[in-house]
């Protein structure tokens, strides 16, 4: 567990500055966490750029914690040198070789801040407090001490503090995954009881869907928790799902925002039941599903449990789970799995065919998933209609269909994904502005 914030830093706690000799007002001061994520550093004059605006904060009068990725596309080409190299990959030299990234990228904007006249200090995960499990390529946080951070904002510095990794109980070095970085910036904007955590990359916000598929996709100027946390569930690739997790379980409001052009992006918060509520807040879609059916499967207990006992004892990620009714004793069962898990859930499932009587097992790579987001949909009926009718009126069939109390998913071909998502995106009027609940 991560526990209650470590510093009296943050939320105007006791922090005012004072010129010494003379009394002066005294001036609250913030505490910030800027995150910048790959892009946003990907080019010499890009950690440029990013030094003179972490240096821009420090002169408007606030403390600065930076959180950073690696540069631009570095961690997939660690990735792929280790593949070329090596067969077996021990994860503890993975992580090793992975944190390396924003080891080295942490060091490079610490120089760039330097030269703005503006004192900097790096910290790898494990010097910044990020204490983890030993689970390798994939490590939890179990507890964040940052007193050497607090140590450099106290001298007056900005600290820059590697993304995406800690040590284990063994004191090796640990990566969090991919996506780490933004759970490291929440995880220390909690722990410092930081007054913002602003998570900076390459699109101005959150937007009503993927912005690449439909030109009028609108930003969003706010968003709930929940509905990100639907959002990235189900396709929406940043910020990372598990650091939108994290802020809602410890209330770490975020600013997704851009490095780009610095414009004021979506603040993501809790949801507040006197405000009005969104019907449809965004479309996102997910291509990278696989559909596997097992057919001809005896209808009677324990059938279901023992082939998704199997599939989890082999770590495969299920998804959606449809089971058709019952045909003379016999249905059908489907699900759905990442397509780099197809393959593998195929195997398990022939493995079984005998113990559960299938008859066959079918896999298909080429679906996506499509769904809509909204807080409002709770308790305004008709949603999932007009998804249907959408998709109807443009010839998409529905394979598929699973439903959130505030989410309508439906699983069809990967050919018709963008045509779904352009249609409900206009179906749903998002361009225009938010439809609220009356
Ligand atoms: N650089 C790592 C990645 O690309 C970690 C991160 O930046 O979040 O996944
Ligand atoms: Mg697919």
């Amino acid at each position: 567990m991560v526990g209650e914030p470590t510093s009296d830093l943050g939320r105007g706690r006791g922090r005012f500055e004072t010129e010494s000799g003379r009394p002066v007002a005294l001036r609250p001061v913030a505490l910030l966490v800027q995150k910048f994520g790959g892009t946003s550093v990907g080019t010499p004059e890009r950690m440029r750029a990013v030094a003179e605006h972490v240096a821009r904060t420090v002169r408007g009068g606030n403390q600065v914690v930076v959180v950073i990725s690696a540069m631009g596309k570095e961690t997939d080409d660690l990735l792929r040198i280790a593949a070329e190299v090596s067969d077996t990959r021990p994860g503890r030299e993975m992580d090793m070789l992975v944190t390396a990234g924003e080891r080295k990228a942490m060091a490079l904007l610490c120089m760039a801040i330097a030269d703005t006249g503006i004192e900097a200090e790096s910290f790898t995960g494990s010097q910044a407090g990020f204490l983890t499990d030993s689970t390798h390529r994939n490590a939890k946080i179990v507890d964040v001490k940052p007193a050497r951070v607090v140590e450099a904002l106290a001298a007056g510095r900005v600290a820059v503090v590697g993304g995406a990794q800690g040590v284990s109980p063994e004191a090796n070095v640990t990566f969090l995954g991919r996506g780490g970085s933004d759970t490291t910036a929440v995880a220390l904007a909690h722990a410092l009881g930081a007054d913002s955590c602003e998570l900076y990359t390459d699109v101005t916000g959150v937007f009503t869907t993927d912005p690449r598929i439909v030109s009028n996709a609108r930003k969003m100027e706010k968003i709930s928790f929940d509905e990100l946390l639907e959002m990235t569930a189900n396709g929406c690739p940043k910020p990372a799902m598990r650091s939108v997790e994290f802020a809602r379980t410890h209330g770490v409001d975020l600013h997704v925002r851009s490095a780009f052009t610095w414009e004021t992006g979506t603040i993501v918060t809790k949801e507040d039941d006197t405000m009005e509520q969104a019907i449809v807040s965004a479309v996102v879609h997910d291509a990278d599903e696989a559909k596997v059916t097992i057919g001809g499967v005896a209808d009677r207990p324990g059938i279901a449990a023992l082939m998704f006992r199997a599939l989890a004892d082999a770590n495969i990620n299920v998804d959606l789970i449809v089971q058709n009714t019952s045909d003379h004793g016999v249905t059908d069962i489907s699900f759905t799995v990442p397509h780099g898990e197809l393959d593998a859930a195929i195997a398990i499932c022939e493995q079984h065919t005998g113990d559960i009587g299938a008859t066959r097992v079918n896999g298909d790579p080429a679906i996506a998933r499509v769904s809509v987001v909204g807080a409002g949909m709770k308790s305004h009926p008709g949603v999932a209609a007009t998804v249907f009718e959408t998709l109807a009126a443009n010839n998409i069939n529905i394979e598929m269909i699973a439903t959130s109390a505030i989410r309508v998913s439906c699983v069809v071909a990967e050919a018709d994904v963008e045509r779904a998502v352009v249609a409900l995106h206009d179906a749903f009027g998002l361009a225009d502005g938010p439809v609220y609940v009356d």
